[in-house]
């Protein structure tokens, strides 16, 4: 799936070809994505110049006069770019042909990727407006973690993976960043004191610009069109590696299901 990374790496990689430029032509081949893609959407957009690109959490908001396309990549789904005349494969549901000379085409297999058109602003948009923090931005810390968890009494792997309390902490990262941090995965989130989250909150942004810096150098891949965006994760220290020894001590890590999530960290590093 792709997570918070992959997202951010797509919307560095179209930018180039795509904000500031008209769209031409739109081409649906399939209209049936996770909702249906919204009736006339094809002429509301075309000859409309797309203004800057956002990301907001796994959302990619692309602004044109009337409003913002919402786009989502669900389970399977990639923005590419290709030369104009390329042939689609099977999967490849929309084209903007775009007047920078190259197709933003979108795959997705599955088809749990959305798209739809947002009048008026879009974070007030339910899907946008319920979103805690960006991991990245200053406005998430270890404080905001801290006072969101008082009373809380799930575990603090899922507090962390919970979108309210901040985004794009998918199921890898909440797992090496509390290796990171050192903390159990199982622990109550309203247990963990002020300075732990802190910790945290620091391993989170590491994990995450980790990732992003990673998934820079797969940039190029964008334009030539070749392959799948793949998963920049940095080398794992826990997540997959279960009854393996820990890098840092040597103990066997566990594995186990928390909050129905497969789980892996090491009894004696994390506490
Ligand atoms: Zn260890």
């Amino acid at each position: 799936m792709p997570e918070l990374p992959e997202v951010e790496t797509t919307r560095r990689g179209i930018a180039p070809w795509v904000a500031g430029f008209e769209i031409n032509e739109v081409i649906i081949r399939h209209h049936r994505l996770r909702i249906p893609v919204p009736e006339g959407l094809a002429e509301l957009l075309a000859g409309e110049r797309i203004g800057e690109i956002e990301r907001r959490a796994k959302y990619l908001l692309l602004p044109v006069a009337g409003g913002h396309l919402l786009w989502h990549l669900g389970m399977s789904g990639s923005l590419r770019l290709v030369e104009i005349g390329t042939e689609p494969r099977k999967h490849d549901h929309i084209d903007l042909v775009m007047s920078s000379g190259l197709v933003l085409r979108y795959h997705d297999p599955r088809r749990f990727g959305l798209v739809d058109f947002l009048k008026g602003d879009p974070f007030s948009d339910r899907r946008l407006a319920a979103l805690g923090p960006e991991p990245l931005d200053d406005g998430f810390s270890g404080d905001h973690l801290y006072e969101r968890s008082r009373g809380k009494r799930v575990a603090v792997k899922n507090f962390i993976m919970d979108n309210a309390t901040v985004v794009g902490v998918g199921n890898i990262y909440a797992a090496e960043a509390l290796f990171m941090a050192g903390i159990d995965p199982r622990v109550e989130a309203g247990l963990v004191e002020r300075e732990r989250y802190q910790r945290l909150a620091a391993a989170i942004k590491q994990v995450l610009a980790a990732s992003i810096e990673q998934g820079g150098t797969t940039l190029r891949d964008f334009v030539s069109g070749r392959g799948e965006p793949g998963y920049f994760v940095q080398r794992l220290n826990v997540y997959g590696r279960g009854g393996e020894p820990c890098r840092v001590c040597g103990h066997e890590l566990r594995s186990m299901t928390i909050g129905q999530r497969a789980s892996v960290f090491c009894p004696h590093c994390q506490h």
